[in-house]
């Protein structure tokens, strides 16, 4: 993806509360390896449930805040993460769901999807044995996962205009 600045990330979220964006942590732009990244992804440290889902569509820039479900799934069992399509061990994916109006509060809707815990499903598309990895494996995967991701955010947009 396409580098981002701390300035863009502040004003790209279509379903965030102020407080949230106050208390944004911003996520490590200057190590960032942009070349390997579909969406940024990370995780507010602080408050385990929150998480930021950035990407471009064309010259947009589009955010997601999203909250983990408390409790995991069960251990022992395997998941597959809705973006990336990576199966891994259950603890290793989780119920996100993303509220569809920036009010504070945990009333009203909300879009949920399963994604990998950390939010790196870049990362995730890159890791494994070389037959799997092959640049031509991972630019398809890549574009296959920046589609599912443009959709998600796009649920979310277009149902936080109407809410
Ligand atoms: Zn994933």
């Amino acid at each position: 993806m396409r580098e981002v600045t701390e300035t863009e990330l502040r004003s790209c979220f279509v379903n965030a509360t102020q407080r949230e964006l106050d208390q944004m942590p911003m996520p490590g732009l200057h190590e960032t390896i942009w070349a390997e990244r579909e969406y940024l992804g990370w995780r507010d440290q602080r408050s385990s449930r929150i998480g930021y889902l950035v990407h471009w569509r064309d010259d947009e820039l589009i955010g997601v805040v999203v909250r983990s479900a408390p409790g995991g799934m069960r251990p022992g069992i395997a998941a597959m993460c809705s973006l990336c399509h990576s199966t891994q061990p259950a603890t290793q994916v989780r119920m996100f769901s993303a509220r569809l109006a920036s009010l504070d509060g945990d009333t009203g809707s909300s879009i949920g999807t399963y994604i990998c815990e950390d939010l790196a499903c870049s990362h995730i598309i890159r890791t494994g044995p070389p037959h799997l990895v092959s640049p031509e494996r991972v630019a398809s995967r890549g574009a296959a996962l920046l589609g599912r991701v443009t959709r998600f955010t796009q649920r979310v947009e277009r149902a936080s205009r109407e809410a």
